[in-house]
C-alpha cells in the first residue's frame, strides 16, 4: 500500500508558511513505515529540532483504478479517518531553499500516525466533516472538509492519472492552519466531530 499526502489543500494553512495558494494539487508520499497504528508513541528522531504536526482527514480506498474521474471518485473510497502528517519542518525549509525534494522531511518512520476508520456510511454529511486536534488538551487546530482547495474527489481524479490507486492505499488531504512544533511529553489527540479518534505521545 502507499500514502499520497496533499500539500496546501487549505488556504488558511498554505498563507501561514507563506507559500502561494497551488492551482493543481501538490501531492508526494510516504512510506508504508511511516504508519503509527493503534495509538502508539511517537519517539522524536534526532535528526530535526523542529517536527511540525499537521492534522489532516485521510480516505482509505477500496477499489483498484487508474484515470478515474470526479464524478466516480466517490466510489474508490468507503472510510475516512484522521492522521497527523508530522513534518520536519527544519529540513523542508532548508530542501524548499534548495529546490530539492522533500522526502526526508515528509516520510520518516512514525511521520504518519493514523486513526481508526469510519465507515463512509456512518457520516450524515461527507461533504462538512469537521476535525480539531488538541495539543496537551488545548484547542489547536480545527478544520472542516468544504474547505478543501481540492476536495477528496478532485484529489483522485487528479492523481489516478499518474499512478494507479490500489485497495488499502491512504490519502491524506492536508492540513488546516495552526501547525505548530512538538516536544518530547506533548500529547496530540485528533477528533472527528466529537468523536476522540487518535491519540499520539511524543516521547
Ligand atoms: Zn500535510
Amino acid at each position: 500500500m502507499k500514502i499520497i499526502c496533499i500539500g496546501r489543500n487549505y488556504v488558511n494553512h498554505a498563507k501561514e508558511l507563506n507559500n502561494p495558494v497551488p492551482e493543481i494539487p501538490v501531492w508526494f508520499m510516504k512510506p508504508q513505515t511511516s504508519l503509527l497504528t493503534k495509538n502508539k508513541d511517537f519517539f522524536h528522531p534526532e535528526f530535526s529540532q523542529e517536527i511540525h504536526f499537521e492534522t489532516e482527514l485521510v480516505y482509505r480506498i477500496n477499489k483498484v483504478g487508474k484515470y478515474i474521474e470526479k464524478k466516480f471518485a466517490h466510489t474508490y473510497y468507503d472510510a475516512i479517518g484522521i492522521g497527523f502528517d508530522f513534518t520536519a519542518r527544519d529540513l523542508q525549509s532548508e530542501f524548499k531553499a534548495k529546490g530539492l525534494p522533500w522526502e526526508p522531511a515528509k516520510s520518516f518512520d512514525g511521520s504518519a500516525p493514523i486513526s481508526e476508520f469510519i465507515p463512509i456510511a456512518e457520516f450524515e454529511n461527507t461533504k462538512e466533516i469537521k476535525f480539531s486536534m488538541k495539543k496537551n488538551g488545548e484547542l489547536t487546530q480545527q478544520g472542516i472538509s468544504s474547505d478543501m482547495l481540492f476536495p477528496i474527489d478532485k484529489i483522485i481524479e487528479y492523481v489516478s492519472q499518474f499512478i494507479t490507486l490500489k485497495i488499502g492505499d491512504l490519502i491524506y488531504t492536508g492540513t488546516p492552519a495552526g501547525v505548530g512544533p512538538i516536544e518530547v511529553g506533548d500529547t496530540l489527540e485528533a477528533f472527528i466531530g466529537d468523536k476522540l479518534m487518535l491519540t499520539t505521545k511524543i516521547k
